[in-house]
């Protein structure tokens, strides 16, 4: 990093990322310190290159302070860490997804409550949670898949979320554990780890109450092709000055 802008990016993006961290907690889906937020990143040298910036681990978000979050780099095994923190113990999961989807710029891992219960049951851990809703679709897929139990940290457990993420998935239930989400942004990863958990709560209260009926494969794909309107890039991204920030 040799420019100044190149350093007040990063700092607004530090503070970006800590502001949607901090938002898990006010909208209920951070539960203790579990969860943990990451932002594609890509420093302009060489040396640096491309990776992303992600929470440290075990440090409770109001506490949070720029220089606290840590940089990985994306593409070398074993990655390069710049921070003075120890990154999440999910580092790898956030990483791989970022790989695997780069067109997404920002990964949410939360154990909210509903998406964590579901996740231990053993129907779901089979099915995932299936098209009862049409706002499954905001998931990029026709099922909210649940990725095979490994464990919390590891780097199987990343493997099993890149297995469960079949096609265009953008989120995934982990077995006895929680669920991850990506977005374009960190607002839309954030907002579909939300949208997660409401659906979770809605399929829940659907087996409670006997099973919900399943939309067909067609109507679920006249909502995905509804949904295009909507997932036109926003105008600010459009803009993009500092479009990692948006
Ligand atoms: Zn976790």
């Amino acid at each position: 990093m040799k420019s100044t802008p190149s350093m007040l990016s990063e700092v607004q993006a530090r503070q970006a990322l800590i502001g949607q961290a901090l938002s898990l907690n006010r909208l209920g889906i951070n539960h203790g310190k579990s969860g943990n937020v990451s932002l594609r990143w890509d420093r302009s040298n060489k040396v640096q290159g491309e990776g992303l910036l992600i929470t440290p681990s075990g440090l409770a978000y109001e506490n949070l302070e720029p220089q606290d979050l840590v940089w990985i780099s994306l593409q070398d095994d074993p990655p390069r860490f710049d921070g003075d923190l120890k990154a999440s113990s999910e580092w790898r999961m956030h990483r791989d997804l970022l790989r695997a989807r780069p067109e997404c710029r920002a990964v949410v891992h939360t154990h909210s409550l509903y998406a964590s219960a579901l996740s231990c049951m053993p129907k779901v851990q089979q099915e995932g949670i299936p098209a009862f809703h049409y706002m499954v679709a905001t998931s990029h897929a026709n099922r909210i898949a649940c990725a095979r139990y490994a464990r919390f940290g590891s780097e199987d457990l990343s493997q099993a979320m890149l297995e469960a993420l079949q096609a265009h998935a953008r989120a995934c239930l982990l077995a006895h554990h929680g669920v991850i989400a990506a977005g374009e942004d960190l607002a839309s990863a954030l907002a579909l780890a939300q949208e997660v958990e409401a659906l979770a709560m809605m399929y829940s209260q659907c087996l409670a109450l006997g099973g919900p009926a399943i939309l067909s494969e067609q109507a679920m794909q006249a909502v995905h092709q509804a949904f295009v309107g909507y997932r036109n890039p926003a105008p600010e991204i459009q803009a993009g000055t500092t479009g990692h920030l948006t």
